[in-house]
């Protein structure tokens, strides 16, 4: 039946979407670092910190609910695939404290963001298990008492497999995550150590059955496919026995090495080792069956990659993608955006606190969008997110454009 699958997908692949992607090189076929991506759009007028708070000024006036994420930077250990800014064993209170005075410091030079409605709220890492129980309730009762976090909102917290100990689960329960989402990856002990992984399989089993017992509005696990000598028929088994455990969501992101100057060991890996990676075809294929296993056990997609049990659908992703109300991003590195621009925080750990020591906003630059460009973005954010409008071989290729 499996073999049946892929052998189909195979074929489709080769069949429908490969000559399309020779047909628009420029567009979709990969650049010789070919798990590159980049982040955001980067287009449009590049501008400094003052002028992007004008426009995020302007935008927040029209504007009646905005989306917030907090970075939590810290890790145990960096993985080998890691292309995110992350401080290996740093200080995590220093980045919590941080992420509150940065905030407050938006209140005060963004006023209008104190009476929008804030319907989803992120912690993401990096690694936020890694916070304390003081230091979760303490962030988690500062949005509420700050920020105007409708009734309902959505919570989402990030963390590993071995960070989510039934301590911090139900300091996260108490504290009003509704949405807790583990980073899995691939179910394969030798693997997971090769990547760099502390955790094992049977914790990460674990960790999603106790996620799930514990009654949160939703559970995410998240999958990767792409890493050099997985084969499809591994990553379809792996798919496969995460649907099994059925969480609310699942989530399949297609392996990248590295954006800007970020780039992860594998990155290196990729330059001696390039035939070890899956080919473009075969990273294709493994998004078809992912879905097809998903689609058959149930999940409905959408955005492109993430699937969720019908009724289930992230509240983020309906934010971010599909109504593009203004994400605010808030910590060292963090990325924002509204419909008229883009800005990013300090890339240094140092400027990133000199700046809030100096009473300014941590923002080191960003980009202005005139209106052609406002509409090719929003209508890309649009396209990877409302799935049910694609057809088969967009859904492959849609992957490719953000
Ligand atoms: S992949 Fe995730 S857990 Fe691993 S180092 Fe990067 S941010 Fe931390």
């Amino acid at each position: 039946m499996m073999d049946k699958l892929i052998k189909e997908a195979r074929e489709f692949v080769q069949s429908q979407v490969m000559p399309v992607v020779h047909q628009n090189p420029t567009r979709f076929q990969r650049t010789p670092d070919q798990y590159g991506f980049k982040v955001g759009f980067e287009t449009g007028e590049r501008v400094k910190g003052k002028e992007i708070v004008v426009a995020v000024r302007e935008q927040l006036r029209i504007e009646k609910r905005v989306s917030l994420y907090a970075h939590m930077p810290v890790c145990s250990r960096r993985c080998r695939y890691c292309h995110y800014p992350v401080v290996v064993g740093g200080d995590v209170g220093r980045f919590v404290e941080g992420l509150m005075r940065e905030a407050n410091l938006l209140l005060e030079q963004v006023p209008e963001v104190r009476d929008k409605m804030v319907t989803s709220l992120y912690i993401g890492g990096g690694t936020p298990t890694l916070m304390s129980i003081a230091q979760i309730q303490k962030l988690l009762r500062y949005f509420r008492e700050h920020f105007r976090l409708v009734d309902n909102v959505e919570i989402t917290f990030e963390g590993s497999p071995e960070g989510w100990t039934p301590e911090k689960v139900e300091c996260a329960k108490l504290a009003g995550v509704t949405r807790a989402s583990v980073g899995v990856q691939v179910l394969d002990d030798v693997y997971l150590k090769w990547l760099g992984r502390q955790d094992t399989v049977a914790q990460a089993i674990d960790t999603v059955k106790r996620l799930i017992s514990a009654d949160f509005r939703s559970v995410n696990v998240d999958l990767i496919y792409g890493f050099p000598r997985q084969s499809v028929e591994k990553f379809a088994e792996d798919v496969q026995s995460v649907a099994t455990l059925r969480p609310t969501n699942i989530t399949l992101y297609r392996l990248r090495l590295g954006r800007g100057d970020l780039n992860s060991q594998l990155s290196r890996y990729y330059q001696q080792h390039p035939d070890e990676f899956p080919s473009q075809v075969e990273t294709y294929v493994m998004q078809i069956v992912g879905r097809r296993i998903l689609e058959h056990s149930g999940y409905v997609e959408g955005p492109i990659g993430w699937y969720s049990k019908p009724g289930f659908q992230p509240r983020v992703y309906q934010d971010r993608w599909i109504e593009q109300v203004s994400l605010i991003g808030f910590g060292w590195c963090a990325y924002s955006y509204g419909k008229t621009y883009e800005y990013h925080n300090a890339e240094s750990i140092s400027r990133y606190f000199a700046a809030l020591d100096q009473g300014q906003l941590p923002i080191e630059h960003g980009w202005l969008y005139n209106q052609k460009e406002q509409q090719s973005r929003q209508f890309v954010f649009r396209r990877k997110a409302l799935v049910k409008e694609l057809n088969e071989v967009e859904k492959v290729l849609v992957e490719e454009e953000i």
